[in-house]
């Protein structure tokens, strides 16, 4: 009977140190941490229809990008995509923002850059005083 009584207290005195330990840090989790704003994020759906989609991977395939000289890598779902460059006004337009209407006018007055291109051309353009131009082209690459 003794025997019994102590197994049970024995058992209960260990369900209140493991309740009481996970308690503890759940709490000092939770109270050390901010209060995190969830902004909901923009959904990044492909704004060409399958048609479009088909004839600008057709039109950047085999191309080399107007501003390094490196070919332009195929296009692949989840990875940074191509875009255009106007060479009158160096904006680059990217794979998104490549108006559907009158596509073959864009593409024939445009000049093919790759996703890195991109990323620099709409940096420069955002952020015109924290870029430094310096050489970088196929024969002299900057990494
Ligand atoms: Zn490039």
């Amino acid at each position: 009977m003794t025997a019994v009584l102590f197994a049970v207290v024995l058992l209960l005195a260990a369900i209140a140190i493991v309740g009481g330990t996970f308690f503890t840090i759940r709490w000092f989790i939770a109270a050390g941490r901010p209060p995190v704003e969830v902004k909901p994020k923009r959904a990044k759906s492909n704004p060409h229809d399958a048609a479009t989609t088909a004839h600008l991977k057709q039109f950047f395939g085999g191309k080399e990008c107007a501003a390094c000289g490196r070919p332009i890598a195929p296009v692949h779902a989840g990875e940074l995509h191509p875009g255009l460059l106007n060479t009158n006004t160096h904006e680059a337009i990217a794979w998104e923002d490549i108006p559907a209407a009158d596509l073959s006018t864009t593409l024939a007055s445009h000049a093919t850059i790759c996703a890195s291109c991109v990323t620099v051309e709409t940096f420069r353009r955002e952020y015109p005083d924290r870029v430094v131009d310096r050489h970088r082209n196929v024969q002299h690459p900057s990494h």
